[in-house]
């Protein structure tokens, strides 16, 4: 009897030890590749103690947590691009987190000015033009690429891609619909085809001579200069950071929000600090050849190897207002053909 009794005692014991444990963790849904995000999340979990749970999926991660609803085991979401991170939130999947970390580490303009969204990596849309083809200061704007020396020279992906509308929706914040409008003419104007393919697709058109200037996320410059397939296609192009005369390059992110129904928010803060924070921010840029959202941090040695530049500091969140004009001028111009 007394053995039996020590036995439940112990069972119990366990099952208390249990709980405790797993009440220290935290669920991450991500559209973000896991090799990209693990690194830090084991960081983490070393210097804390608290499990990270990743839900890793390409699309429909939006749906799955419409679908749970309040019982959610989501506590944070990871994804890229303005427009994602904004349609979580539109969707009110997203609580607001008032955070001082978080507002000293993370720029104004990489956060939602109501906490629902903070920026972890950015990146630069920028031109890049054939090494052979194209002169030093031919191309120095976005602009530019609606100028009539660039008639036949311009690939771009589809003016429908998220990066492409934040762009659009970039330069509507910088001027006016009617500005934008004739420009985004001008430039599909100049297409030497058909919008396709994904941004590395049209560096390797500008290696195979099909044209001379395109429109691309910095990071993939670095992904083709570590690719051997792709290296080549890299070596074809030279990087201009457009419009450093006046607003400086246009910058997206990749970033995290607190879901509406974190059952372990207390945790998901602790990783959203830990996130910002110096370790985290380095490793997650290094990884994806990005830029760190918290301007302290170096870069690492490739990007810096790009040299510094003006970014334009319009709020991300000013930009994403402009997303829906952005998308509906895409299609009356007939940007895709
Ligand atoms: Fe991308």
């Amino acid at each position: 009897m007394k053995l039996y009794l020590s036995g439940l005692l112990a069972a119990a014991l366990s099952v208390t030890t249990f709980t405790q444990a797993s009440a220290q963790e935290v669920n991450v849904y991500s559209y973000r590749q896991p090799f990209l995000i693990k690194p830090m999340f084991d960081a983490f979990t070393e210097q804390t103690g608290i499990k990270v749970n990743t839900v890793f999926a390409k699309k429909g991660l939006v749906e799955r947590m419409k679908s749970e609803g309040a019982n959610s085991p989501a506590d944070l979401v990871f994804t890229v691009d303005i427009g994602r991170l904004d349609a979580v939130l539109a969707a009110g999947l997203t609580q607001a987190v008032t955070n001082d970390v978080l507002d000293d580490k993370i720029p104004a303009e990489f956060r939602d000015p109501n906490g629902h969204w903070f920026g972890l990596t950015s990146r630069a849309r920028i031109i890049v033009a054939s090494k052979d083809r194209v002169a030093a200061d031919e191309v120095n704007s976005y602009e530019d690429l609606a100028s009539p020396a660039m008639q036949g020279r311009i690939c771009t992906r589809s003016g429908k891609h998220g990066y492409m509308v934040a762009l659009i929706a970039s330069v509507i914040a910088n001027s006016d619909v009617e500005t934008t409008r004739t420009w985004l003419s001008g430039v599909k104007d100049n297409l030497a085809r058909k919008p396709q393919g994904n941004d590395r697709a049209q560096v390797k058109a500008i290696k195979e001579g099909e044209c001379d200037v395109a429109i691309i996320n910095s990071y993939y410059m670095g992904a083709m200069m570590t690719n051997e397939e792709q290296a080549p296609w890299a070596d074809a192009v030279r990087i201009i950071f457009p419009n450093q005369a006046d607003r400086g390059t246009h910058m997206n992110i990749s970033g995290m929000s607190l879901t509406a129904s974190a059952p372990n928010k207390e945790n998901a803060i602790k990783l959203m600090e830990y996130l910002a924070g110096d370790k985290a921010q380095r490793m997650y840029a290094e990884q994806n050849h990005e830029y760190p959202a918290n301007p302290t941090v170096a870069w690492s040695a490739l990007v810096e190897s790009w040299g510094g530049f003006k970014k334009d500091v319009t709020p991300l969140s000013e930009i994403a207002k402009h997303r829906t004009t952005a998308a509906k001028m895409v299609d009356e111009v007939g940007y895709d053909g």
